[in-house]
């Protein structure tokens, strides 16, 4: 669109975008927060009372404010807690933390912005304005880097969003089965415009329970879609976790991929050298690595 659009509009456009994704800022927090709050408010305001009609158990329904309270909590650690940010003073510690596999990351490169010495697995953020240890990626919606000290938080935030949406849409899905179970409605009948009587079906249903309940309909189909990308993320995380992976080393390792049939010297394949078993790994993730081990 370069050439449609005024050079002005551009730079701002341009300013804009790099305010919002190249420095940190609260924009993402924010409407996480807004989002809860419209979740929550409408769960507080509108489907807890029906449950509870209902006779839902008072602590099931209660349930999804403690995983709000844990989600909370792991989001402010997430958040608040230092990545593992490379500093001339401190760079020491995370040299020979990992080895160089000698492919992706290579012995004896400095930082062009920081000029720390690179240790393996470390990537420089351009948002932080730092290198990172054990790097995974920037995340905007707790506004930090997700690096070796806070991997864990964050594993522990995005289960505890996981477990929010899907456990809120279950409960909102099964109000709403109860709703239709107890009125008998599926052996009704409707009339349409002309007149004519028609059993009722899913689709009369569904437009039905938007018409009765919109709210409570427009978050579920929210809470769904949520559900399904999140439970996609957090096994794709929880695929890393386990097999010692980064996000950022796991997209770059695509790159290294031989592209010819058999084993040629020009092409040195990726291998991951970090992994230790699935025990190792969890337990790395629980207490970073910031030291040479001898077995490495
Ligand atoms: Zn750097
Ligand atoms: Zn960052």
């Amino acid at each position: 669109l370069a050439c449609v659009i005024p050079a002005q509009v551009q730079g701002a456009t341009q300013r804009l975008l790099c305010g919002l994704f190249c420095t940190r800022n609260y924009l993402f927090v924010v409407l996480h927060l807004i989002l809860e709050v419209m979740v929550y408010g409408e769960y507080t305001w509108e489907v807890f009372g029906y449950c509870k009609e209902l006779e839902y158990s008072t602590s099931l329904l209660l349930l999804p404010y403690l995983l709000l309270t844990m989600n909370m909590v792991f989001f402010i650690l997430c958040s608040k807690t230092n990545p593992g940010i490379i500093t001339k003073s401190n760079q020491v510690l995370f040299l020979h933390a990992y080895a160089y596999d000698g492919v992706m990351f290579e012995s004896g490169i400095e930082c062009s912005t920081c000029k720390v010495r690179k240790p393996a697995r470390a990537k420089h953020c351009s948002v932080c304005s730092g290198c990172v240890h054990r790097f995974d990626h920037h995340c905007v919606w707790v506004n930090n880097c997700i690096g070796a000290f806070n991997t864990r938080y964050f594993l522990l935030y995005l289960l505890s969003l996981t477990s929010m949406a899907v456990f809120m849409a279950i409960l909102t899905a099964s109000f709403l089965v109860q709703v239709v179970t107890l009125s008998n409605m599926m052996l009704g009948y409707y009339a349409d415009d002309q007149g004519q009587e028609h059993p009722v079906d899913f689709f009369f249903l569904i437009q039905y329970l938007f018409l009765t309940f919109p709210r409570i309909v427009f978050m579920l189909g929210f809470v769904i879609i949520l559900s399904i990308i999140l439970v996609s993320y957090f096994c794709f995380m929880l695929y890393l976790a386990l097999t010692n992976q980064t996000s950022n080393e796991w997209f770059k390792s695509g790159r290294y991929k031989c592209s010819c049939l058999h084993h040629c010297s020009r092409h040195r394949g990726y291998k991951n050298i970090y992994s230790r078993g699935i025990w190792g790994n969890i337990a790395e993730i629980v207490r970073p690595v910031i030291h040479a081990e001898k077995k490495m």
